[in-house]
């Protein structure tokens, strides 16, 4: 699931949220003064199973995005 990252308008506070694609492009508001705020970053966080079978993050470099599905982690979350 994709981690998107806000900068407050108003503010300018910076704050992250986790969102499923769906959820991208709904409206977010500032966790600080519940302002305007823009997304400004998509940082792709993966998960695959290592030999326990927990789920451990990954980040996203050099492979394809787990989350979008992309080739590229600078699509993720467009
Ligand atoms: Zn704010």
């Amino acid at each position: 699931m994709p981690i998107y990252e806000y900068i407050c308008f108003d503010c300018g506070s910076k704050f992250e949220l986790l969102r499923s694609l769906s959820e991208a492009d709904k409206e977010a508001s500032c966790s600080q003064c519940y302002g305007q705020v823009e997304r400004v970053v998509s940082v792709c966080v993966s998960f695959s199973k290592d030999g326990s079978g927990e789920s451990v993050p990954v980040a996203g470099t050099g492979s394809s995005c787990g989350s979008c599905g992309a080739t590229s982690c600078s699509t993720c979350g467009v």
